[in-house]
């Protein structure tokens, strides 16, 4: 029986690196294999393997990794580094989920290092999706942030909005935003 390839999801600067030959050839096509024909990690990148201790899931493609970079410049003829905007208009719905998680994973483990009640360096726990602190017993597990986005219609018209920060660009969207607690 085939051994699945691991799968590294790479983010570099906040964009995932993909294999852009891979992605281009495959398109439109929904295929299900897509994922694991452009998650790679390049060979001029082993160096971070090492970081790679962050299983993020299993699924039908294989085990998937974490490897999160900051500030280096990569510029690879065979990768390309896509936004998280870009890979919605990419990838299957299923697909851009794993990928989601994936950078929610990267964003909770930058931003619990330290220990938010103590202050003491923070550890990964390597059975669950959670960072533990040894010092005072605090374990603290990836938000979850309910949100709501609404689609208005009359027939084919549908009413869009536009958000302070996109003027500029022309980008409208539904209606859309986080629910906080005190929200009815
Ligand atoms: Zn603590």
């Amino acid at each position: 029986m085939k051994k699945n390839p691991r799968l590294y999801f790479v983010f570099i600067n906040q964009k995932l690196l993909i294999k852009e030959l891979n992605i281009q050839q495959t398109i439109g096509s929904r295929s299900d294999s897509k994922l694991s024909s452009i998650l790679h990690l390049p060979h001029e990148l082993a160096e971070y393997q090492d970081q790679q201790q962050s299983l993020v899931m299993s699924s039908q493609y294989g085990q998937h990794w974490l490897i999160d970079i900051h500030h280096i410049d990569f510029v690879h003829e065979s990768y390309a580094l896509f936004s998280l905007r870009e890979l919605l208009a990419i990838l299957s719905p299923e697909e851009f989920q794993h990928v989601a998680q994936a950078w929610q994973y990267a964003l909770f483990l930058r931003t619990h290092r330290y220990c938010g009640r103590c202050g003491e360096t923070m550890r990964k726990v390597i059975w669950e999706m959670a960072m533990h602190c040894d010092k005072c017993s605090h374990r603290v597990y990836p938000r979850v942030s309910p949100c709501v986005i609404v689609a208005i219609h009359n027939g084919k018209q549908i009413l869009l909005a536009q958000g302070a920060r996109q003027i500029t660009n022309g980008f409208y969207s539904t209606l859309a935003g986080f629910v906080e607690s005190v929200d009815t």
